[in-house]
């Protein structure tokens, strides 16, 4: 660039800025909220603690916005996104901006403040929170939006227009990002009251002269671009769905007149009905389409795309933390170029990079080449712009020969492949796997054995995590103690939840679970495969995340897992103990699944390492197996027509591990969710012994579901109460609902069980709660 040496350097900065903003074409989705270290989560915390002030809150997030929009601007990107950060959830945020405040909450009116928009997402001492639910196929949990005829929208929170106004003030022209009115009223329920057939989209109407309202301020303060995200885009709609997208921003075309529109869609293709509708939505200007999840997508734009439009083409994966193959990525953006035009291919990630994890840079103790595989949000923000700039014709030669050497050796890597396993999993395909006796015949032969009460009870696996328990791993982890030492404590551990469980008479015993911090974690730690970092954290909602392991390579199990302390909580007692072991359809979907291999490969691997465990510990004199598939269910694929490929995997998986064992052990399974009526013949079809589920909803059409299914006589147990709730229930409140069951399920079938896992509960709630549920168990029996 010829400059002017007279040019002062603010000058020469500027027009050196201005010149990429005309040659570079990148955008990010969205941003993680958190912060590298959980700041946010820390602030809040201690703001609904009480310890800090609502100031110090709003300073944190201040801070933390300012330095997302800094490292983008920083990092070249042209379209930064702004109001993607939310102290809660951004679907709570839009029902702030729509006044769309449920009466229970007393909201008079007037801006919405942290205590009306805290109430809804957590509650108060008066008021129960807001319902809350997975945010599509993602481990993100939103608001759902309680919605009737009655609601009177109002413009009520401006965060939108603040936090735009905000990052103009540091000197980041940014896009505004708004959930669209559609996809939020898809999103939301009807609220108490309101018929089931009260048609949402019917208040369309209602809530766009809100977005008009937000547009016009936007306008006014300077914005160019704004950005929809519309993902329900992507599930299977209906004409009367997509003709609400054709209707709302023909409405707000006054609105939109002036400014550049990006609607936004994520975490799958779009159906062709559907892209046909957006794409001839006449006041957007900008589309932006998965091309990682949306396998589609690119077939879609070659059979047509607008001409003068703009295509925001999310090629780095939002989903994942792993390296984008930058040569490949630039390939199809090039082909991506020659069907839209040069000026008018945008770089973008493939979703909001919020369901990934921070940055890699603070990651010292992850293993050198493996972290060379990686690419966590701030890295992804950077390879978003190398291939913008390769595009414009300036490819970063050493950037990308670093991305290409890495690539390389992910595939060569001898860390990531082992043979055997990859043959073994191999072989699986397309075969079966299942005891060979019918579950009714293996009861018998199991009751031979097991000798249990009608009515037996039993409970799902942790008990309550003391502190000094979690101190004592924690300590052992760091080698502040010594192997003997965490060996005595944890074997004391065990003693004292056996004595527990045989005062209280259960029948079925469980060890309590105090050597594992997390049931994934657990299991990970021990295989081959999987990395840890150790603030990869993706917020899982509110200020809550989780910290999913990373399956780098093929895994195995080098050795037993969990026999040792099986065998020796079995010791201290004559009754049954249940072995206790994470399923691999939930250690695959709590996890970063690598992408070089089909998810279904790596599932099948898993499966094969627990099935060593499960003989390994039948073997050991173990005679109850549970094998947890908590998140089965989660790894539903958004669309129907995908749903019975991966159910028929991932129950094919379950079945591997425990299709080798004796008729006489017996498998159980448990899940800690209860809609399970459109997958009820797959979760029959794992053919478990037993079943534990939640039912805290002590709902008769769940288990009228599970009779229809279960008729063939496999055990089942719905939670007799719901250990999320400090709420310690009465006898007789469990022996009602056992009651309730026992007039839908024959009463040989029926366990008697909590809902979960008590790890999160007070041995004072415990005790009696249990104890009150084996009463209730034992006075049902006499009268049956
Ligand atoms: N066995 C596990 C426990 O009791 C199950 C937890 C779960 O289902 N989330 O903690
Ligand atoms: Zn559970």
């Amino acid at each position: 660039i010829a400059t002017n040496s007279h040019s002062p350097p603010s000058l020469l900065r500027f027009s050196f800025r201005s010149f990429s903003v005309r040659a570079m074409a990148s955008h990010i989705v969205g941003y993680p909220r958190m912060g590298p270290k959980r700041e946010l989560k820390f602030a809040l915390e201690s703001f609904w603690d009480g310890k800090s002030s609502a100031e110090d809150l709003q300073k944190v997030a201040a801070d933390l916005r300012s330095s997302i929009w800094k490292q983008m601007s920083d990092a070249g990107i042209k379209f930064i996104p702004s109001n993607t950060f939310s102290c809660y959830d951004q679907v709570l945020d839009t029902t702030a901006m729509l006044g769309a405040v449920p009466p229970r909450y007393g909201w008079n009116g007037g801006e919405i403040g942290f205590d009306v928009y805290f109430s809804m997402a957590r509650g108060n001492a008066s008021v129960p929170a807001m319902e809350m639910t997975k945010w599509f196929d993602t481990n993100y949990h939103y608001i759902v939006p309680e919605l009737g005829p009655e609601v009177n929208f109002s413009y009520a929170s401006h965060k939108a227009v603040n936090e735009y106004k905000e990052a103009k003030a540091l000197g980041v022209d940014t896009v505004p990002v708004l959930v669209g009115p559609v996809s939020y009223l898809l999103l939301s329920k009807p609220a108490k009251g309101v018929e089931k057939s009260f048609s949402l989209l019917s208040l369309i109407d209602k809530i766009l002269p809100v977005y008009q309202e937000v547009l016009a301020e936007l306008k006014a303060a300077g914005a160019s671009w704004i950005q929809f995200d519309e993902p329900k885009l992507v599930m299977d709609l209906g004409a009367l769905e997509l003709q609400a997208f054709t209707h709302a921003y023909s409405a707000l075309e006054g609105s939109l007149s002036g400014l550049n529109v990006l609607v936004e869609t994520y975490f799958a293709d779009v159906p062709v009905e559907a892209y046909k509708t957006l794409t001839s939505l006449k006041s957007v200007t900008g589309f932006g389409f998965d091309l990682v999840r949306g396998t589609k997508t690119l077939d879609l734009i070659k059979g047509g795309f607008p001409s003068g439009k703009y295509l925001f083409a999310g090629v780095v994966d939002g989903r994942n933390i792993w390296a984008n193959n930058l040569a490949s990525s630039l390939d199809t953006l090039k082909a991506l170029e020659g069907i839209v035009g040069k000026d008018k291919l945008v770089v973008s990630t493939s979703c909001s990079l919020l369901h990934t994890a921070v940055d890699l840079v603070n990651e010292p103790k992850l293993d050198k080449e493996i972290k060379s595989w990686l690419a966590f949000a701030a890295q992804k923000v950077v390879e978003v712009n190398a291939l913008a700039t390769a595009l414009a014709g300036q490819q970063d030669e050493a950037f990308f020969s670093a991305n290409a050497a890495a690539q390389a050796s992910r595939k060569s890597s001898p860390r990531v492949t082992n043979e055997t396993v990859q043959k073994a999993a191999a072989a699986l395909k397309g075969s079966d796997h299942r005891r060979a006796t019918n579950v009714s015949a293996r009861l018998d032969s199991q009751q031979k054995k097991l000798n249990l009460p009608i009515l037996p009870t039993t409970t799902i696996g942790s008990f309550p995590q003391t502190m000094d328990l979690r101190r004592v791993r924690r300590e052992y982890k760091a080698k502040k103690i010594s192997e003997q030492n965490y060996v005595e404590a944890i074997k004391e551990e065990i003693n004292k939840v056996v004595k527990i469980q045989e005062e209280l008479d259960i029948d079925v015993l469980v060890h309590g679970e105090p050597e594992r911090n997390d049931m994934v974690e657990y299991f990970g730690e021990q295989l081959s495969g999987f990395a840890f970092t150790a603030n990869g954290w993706v917020q899982s909602y509110g200020s809550r995340c989780v910290k999913p392991p990373i399956i780098y390579g093929d895994v195995s199990r080098p050795k037993a897992m969990t026999v040792f302390w099986s065998s020796m909580a079995q010791s201290m007692t004559k009754r049954p103990m249940k072995g206790m072991l994470t399923g691999p359809v939930t250690i695959l979907n709590w996890s970063f699944v690598r992408n070089d291999q089909p998810r279904f490969e790596t599932c099948y691997q898993i499966a094969l390492a627990i099935k060593d465990e499960v003989e390994d510990l039948e073997k050991a004199g173990i005679t109850v197996i549970q094998i947890d598939e908590a998140a089965l269910r989660e790894g539903l694929p958004l669309r129907k027509s995908e749903h019975s490929f991966y159910l028929n995997w991932a129950v094919h998986s379950f079945r591997i591990t425990n299709c080798g064992v004796e008729d006489t052990t017996q498998i159980h399974t448990h899940m800690c969710y209860s809609n399970f009526n459109d997958i009820i013949h797959s979760i029959i079809d794992m053919d478990a012994d037993v079943i534990t589920i939640e039912n805290s909803r002590s709902d008769e059409k769940l288990l009228s579901v599970f009779r229809e299914g279960v008729k063939y006589g496999a055990g089942i147990g719905p939670g007799v109460y719901d250990i999320h709730s400090p709420r310690i229930p009465s006898e007789e409140e469990i022996a009602d609902r056992i009651e309730k069951m026992l007039a839908v399920l024959e009463s040989n079938i029926l366990w008697v069980n909590p809902d979960c896992g008590l790890k999160t509960r007070k041995y004072a709630e415990v005790k009696p709660a249990l104890s009150n549920m084996v009463a209730a168990a034992k006075h049902l029996r006499t009268k049956l």
